[in-house]
Formats: structure tokens, C-alpha cells, sequence
């Protein structure tokens, strides 16, 4: 049979990419978990993924209902799932003040982590009781939360301090928008919530891969200039990037070559290793990165995960 993969934020960008990646391969059907459902299918359609390949299902980050709602959906359509791929992000650089989930969680913090944190613990099981041979949960990662490159040391760094905003639920009322609780600054939740995904796959590795021989990997993917995740920057800044980035720092790399390199974590046989951050060099072959510090940090990644649980309603 092919194997059954939930894509989020699969409506443009990197989601989109590796959708077409592996629809284009014959042995994938893609669940497109999307916000937005018009957008979706358009997307599919403009991106020419055949209409057997895929499945648009409703699913918005920013709601803990929603993520939980997304689960009963899948479980009820009966199909198994053999990958997870938690890519879906907002990336806010530009915001003055923080906005908001409808939990009430800071927006960049709250989707990027939360709502992949729920979605993942609630489709585990989903995932164990799947047959298929290579069984895979991908959190896309970044380099910009890695303060072990030249692009994580480009201020604000990500810092997750002593957790003391996380703790008080990020929600900007008895406590900071922050995970360090320090003041709102939307460049830093990103890098800060991009960190959160990292810290994640090492844990899920370390509490599930042994008893469960699932692989968790992270990845970054190449610094994708085009795609809509730059958005809310500055006109200037979405003029420019994408050049610096080809010429100045040659870290660029397009939409759908950053689509297979998504699309090998998530089917290459070679590619199984659970607890790795895969990264690729100029000639696109894959390696297995090294982690910052903070990023890589044993004790934070287990106090992230139980304060994470507790803002999500698991503990
Ligand atoms: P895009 O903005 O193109 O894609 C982001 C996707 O996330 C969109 O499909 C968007 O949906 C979706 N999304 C946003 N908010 C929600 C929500 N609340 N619920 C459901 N879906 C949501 O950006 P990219 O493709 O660049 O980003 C994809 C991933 O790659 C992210 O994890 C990002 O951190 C990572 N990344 C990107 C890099 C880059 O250079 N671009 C570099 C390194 C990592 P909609 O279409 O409805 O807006």
C-alpha cells in the first residue's frame, strides 16, 4: 500500500514542496493539515499534485481544540499513519505587540511549539499501531534557534532562560508573552519556539524510540528566501533577502529542492536514524548536523516537555 503522510502547513512554502515531492514519487498519500481549506486545494491543484495523491483536512495550530478535533478526524477516517511531519509555522519579526492563540498563548510560541506538541502526543498511538516498515515523526527545526551558527548568532538569539514566562502560560497578562519572561520580540518567540521543535524530537526520541522504533528526526531544511514565511517582514527586507541569501551568504536554496530534502527524512531508507538533526552541504547531500548548546540541552528539552504538558492539558 502507499504510505500515509499528515503534512502541516501544507498549503504553500517547504509543506507544499515536499507534498509534491513525494505525491510525485507514487507511493505517498498526503494529508494536507491546513488552516485554510480554499487555499489548500488550490495549492494542490497549482502545484499539479493528481487529486488520488492527497487529502485536505482542517487543522489550525493556534487552537488546542482544533488540534484535538484534527485527531478525532483522522482516527475516524480509518486510515493508519505511518509519518508525521509537524512543519507548519508563523513567523512574526515585524509585530510590536504579541498576539495571541485562542488559548491564549503567545502566537509564534503557542503554533509553532504548542499545537505540534498536542498533535503529536495525541497521533502517537496512531503512529505504534501503524504496520508500515519505516514509521517517522519530523519536526522541521531551523537554523536561526541554533546559536551555533553565523544565522543564530544574528541578534535577537534564541534564549529560553529559567522558563519563567512558559511556566506562567506566555499568555502576557500574570506573565510574560516570553518564554525567558522577558519583553515581546516576534524575531525572538520564532527562534525561541523553533528551539521548543528541536528540544521536542530529542525528547520524543529519548522516552519513545527504543520501546517504539519510530524515528524522530528534525531538519533545516536550507534558508527557503521565497516562501510566505517571511510575509510580515518589511517590504525592503523581502526584496533583498532572497538575494543575500544566493549571493551573500549562499545558504540559499529553492522551494523544491528544499522539498525533496523534506521529502528524504521522510521516505529515504537511508534516512532512519531516530534523534538526528539532518542538515545538507553545497552539493545537497545530507549530514547529520550538530545541535547548539541550549538546542541540545538534556535537562531543558525534559523541562520544556513537562511544561508543555501542562499548558496543553496532558498533565
Ligand atoms: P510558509 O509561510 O510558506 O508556510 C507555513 C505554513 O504554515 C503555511 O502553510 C501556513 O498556512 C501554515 N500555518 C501557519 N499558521 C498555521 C496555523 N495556525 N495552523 C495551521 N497551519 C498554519 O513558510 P515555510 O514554508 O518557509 O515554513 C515551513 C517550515 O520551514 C517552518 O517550520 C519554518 O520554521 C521552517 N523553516 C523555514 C525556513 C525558510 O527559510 N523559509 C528556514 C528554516 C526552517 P497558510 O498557508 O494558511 O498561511
Amino acid at each position: 500500500r502507499k504510505g500515509i503522510v499528515v503534512i502541516t502547513g501544507a498549503s504553500s512554502g517547504l509543506g507544499l514542496a515536499t507534498a509534491k515531492a513525494l505525491a510525485e514519487t507514487g507511493k505517498w498519500h498526503i494529508i494536507m493539515a491546513c488552516r485554510d481549506f480554499l487555499k489548500a486545494e488550490r495549492a494542490a491543484k497549482a502545484a499539479g499534485i493528481a487529486k488520488e495523491n492527497y487529502t485536505v483536512m482542517h487543522l489550525d495550530l493556534s487552537s488546542l481544540d482544533s488540534a484535538r478535533q484534527f485527531v478525532e478526524n483522522f482516527k475516524r477516517s480509518g486510515r493508519p499513519l505511518d509519518v508525521l511531519v509537524c512543519n507548519a509555522a508563523v513567523y512574526l519579526p515585524t509585530a510590536k505587540e504579541p498576539t495571541f492563540t485562542a488559548e491564549g498563548f503567545e502566537l509564534s510560541v503557542g503554533t509553532n511549539h504548542l499545537g505540534h506538541f498536542l498533535l503529536s502526543r495525541l497521533l502517537l498511538d496512531e503512529l505504534k499501531q501503524s504496520d508500515y516498515p519505516s514509521k517517522r515523526l519530523i519536526i522541521v527545526g531551523s537554523i536561526t534557534g541554533n546559536t551555533n551558527t553565523l544565522a543564530g548568532n544574528v541578534p535577537p538569539k534564541a534564549n529560553l532562560g529559567d522558563m519563567r514566562g512558559f511556566a506562567g502560560g506566555l499568555n502576557g497578562l500574570n506573565s510574560s508573552s516570553m518564554i525567558d519572561g522577558g519583553e515581546f520580540d516576534g524575531a525572538k518567540a520564532y527562534k525561541d519556539s523553533k528551539v521548543c521543535n528541536m528540544l521536542t524530537m530529542q525528547e520524543f526520541h529519548r522516552r519513545y524510540h527504543e520501546e517504539t522504533g519510530i524515528t524522530f528526526a528534525s531538519l533545516y531544511p536550507g534558508c527557503i528566501a521565497t516562501t510566505g514565511l517571511f510575509r510580515e517582514h518589511i517590504p525592503l527586507f523581502r526584496l533583498l533577502f532572497p538575494p543575500f541569501q544566493k549571493y551573500i551568504t549562499k545558504g540559499f536554496v529553492s522551494e523544491e529542492e528544499s522539498g525533496k530534502r523534506l521529502a528524504q527524512v521522510v521516505s529515504e531508507p537511508s534516512l532512519t536514524k531516530s534523534g538526528v538533526y539532518w542538515s545538507w552541504n553545497k552539493d545537497s547531500a545530507s549530514f547529520e548536523n550538530q545541535l547548539s548548546q541550549e538546542a541540545s540541552d538534556v535537562e531543558k528539552a525534559r523541562k520544556v516537555w513537562e511544561l508543555s504538558e501542562k499548558l496543553v492539558g496532558l498533565a
